[in-house]
């Protein structure tokens, strides 16, 4: 990070905000456009109802430009005949733009969704300039295979790009999410056309415009914002699109799967809600637990598909437990976004702000005990703002404990046993991500090996690398984003066959 983006106070931050004049037209074939309605829509940000932007609300007949150009450039071979190593400098360029662009990428994302310019700029701008330059390095290093056969056969099994990839991302880490999706699309030489959420339109435009500067072709990054009826909607059942690949909600990934069936049965990659189980049992290290669990359903504000919403704890150990996480949620400090104090910032919009309450009342009505928070604060401010939550006494049967929330709101449930802990935490349609909070490695394993979920930490939460594959089990999705493991769903393997005379 630069000593500038270090130091800079909230008024510096503010400063710099008002200065700031977003790009809200479509990327189409190398040019920004506007829609071709002439429509916009306006992006607010939610740290204080303010419009930031005027975005281009693009709709079918944008979408079908941009599919357009996104086909033409991958029959062109502009980008997916271009040497290997050639491939990899563009790319690792792309992922130095970001780097470069670090400090107008975090303001504009932490505008956009909320979250504190810290976290923006400490891990979600250095997170998505990681990724695509862990994709560039495969560009010169994976190889295809030779299939056993007879003496005078050579079966060669390549692996070729799809084509044309769909990308349709949410609004909770808006350019992390979008990399997942670029890089290893990129790499194997496709064509992408990004839809981004609209509540955060304005990274994924500001990405598309760096990777046109690195190098990349035109029509082979395109981004088209506008809502889910309509740019979504028009993407994921145009006939020319390939593959899909979506993060969002579980109800949006199943529309995912009818529009690729009502259309051209493109391939369908889905990484979708959570509602990811804490198990703490009783020789667990409740401080060391305390801090990570914490940490788990409050980072972010709780927008996280992977939060650890749901802690199951052993009955002896639970008041003691509950105590040392309430004692860690006072030290993350909700705030203004722009201020590098704040730990914990604003929820995405008014309408979720409404959704994530009216859980804590249903919570409340269902029989659970208010722990902690449960109320919008920092009304003045004109954003959306609500304490870090905890409910207490949930029962598993609640709405609170099977329903994704996606806010900072932790159920807690008690549990006489590992065999009834891990029942209760299978017991969901999610299967995202789980931990396991134990001193005992034989039950540590046993509970692990027994969790039905994508991600499973033990005695840890949220740490993860782009070594290691990210996505759910069950109603969580299929497919998965990052590592080496990506690559594969934006591919086909080909196989040809040669007999010699
Ligand atoms: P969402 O499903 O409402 O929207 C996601 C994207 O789909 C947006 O771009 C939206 O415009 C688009 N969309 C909405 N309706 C559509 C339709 N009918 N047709 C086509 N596109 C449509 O989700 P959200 O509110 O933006 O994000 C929150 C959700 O995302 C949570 O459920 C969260 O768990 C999930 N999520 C999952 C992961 C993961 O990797 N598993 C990561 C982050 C977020």
């Amino acid at each position: 990070m630069t000593t500038a983006a270090a130091t800079r106070t909230r008024a510096g931050w503010e400063m710099l905000a008002s200065a700031l004049r977003p790009e809200g037209r479509a990327l189409i074939d190398g040019e920004l456009r506007h829609a071709r309605s002439g429509r916009t829509f306006d992006t607010i940000s939610p740290i204080d109802g303010r419009v930031i932007a005027a975005v281009a609300r693009c709709e079918a007949a944008d979408v079908d430009d941009a599919v357009a150009a996104a086909r033409a450039s991958f029959e062109a071979g502009i980008w997916r005949h271009v040497e290997p190593l050639q491939r990899k400098r563009v790319l690792l360029r792309f992922a130095e733009l970001i780097r470069a662009d670090l400090e107008r990428l975090a303001l504009l994302e932490t505008l956009d969704v909320g979250k504190p310019i810290q976290d923006s700029l400490t891990s979600d701008v250095p997170s998505t300039a990681t990724c695509i330059a862990y994709y560039a390095e495969f560009a010169d290093k994976l190889y295809d295979e030779i299939a056993p056969t007879g003496p005078k056969d050579l079966a060669l099994i390549r692996r070729e790009p799809l084509g044309v990839i769909a990308a349709i991302v949410p609004w909770n880490y808006p350019l992390v999410i979008a990399a997942w999706k670029l890089g290893p699309a990129l790499l194997a030489g496709n064509s992408v056309v990004l839809k981004p959420a609209e509540q955060s339109p304005l990274g994924a435009i500001r990405l598309g415009e760096l990777a046109l500067q690195a190098g990349i072709p035109p029509g082979v990054v395109n981004i088209v914002p506008g809502y889910g009826e309509e740019a979504g909607q028009a993407l994921a059942l145009h006939a020319d699109v390939d593959m899909v690949t979506f993060t969002g909600s579980t109800q949006v990934g199943k529309l995912m799967l009818r529009y690729a069936g009502d259309s051209n049965l493109k391939r369908v990659a889905l990484e979708l809600g959570g509602k990811s189980p804490q198990i703490v049992l009783r020789d667990a290290d409740l401080q060391a637990a305390a801090s990570d669990i914490a940490w788990a359903i409050f980072y972010n504000q709780g927008e996280s598909c992977n939060a650890g919403s749901r802690l199951i704890c052993d009955a002896g150990i639970k008041n003691e437990l509950l105590a040392e996480v309430k004692r860690v949620a006072a030290t993350i400090t909700l705030g203004h976004p722009l201020d590098p104090a704040t730990k914990m910032g604003a929820l995405i919009d008014a309408g979720h702000m409404q959704r994530v309450l009216g859980y804590i009342d249903t919570g409340i009505a269902e029989g659970a005990e208010l722990a902690l928070g449960g109320r919008q604060t920092m009304r003045e401010s004109g954003g959306y703002y609500l304490e870090a939550t905890i409910l207490d006494k949930v029962q598993p049967a609640a709405r609170v404990a099977r329903e994704e929330i996606f806010g900072p709101v932790l159920a807690v449930t008690e549990a006489r046993d590992e065999a009834e802990a891990l029942r209760l935490a299978n017991d969901s349609i999610f299967g995202l991500a789980a931990a396991v909070w134990t001193r005992d490695m034989d039950a540590a394993h046993r509970v692990s090996n027994a969790l039905r979920a994508g991600t499973v930490w033990i005695n840890t939460y949220f740490k993860s690398a782009m070594t290691t594959p990210f996505g759910g089990f069950k109603q969580s999705g299929f497919g998965r984003d990052r590592s080496p493991h990506a690559i594969e769903k934006y591919t086909d393997l080909k196989t040809i066959w040669t007999t010699f005379r």
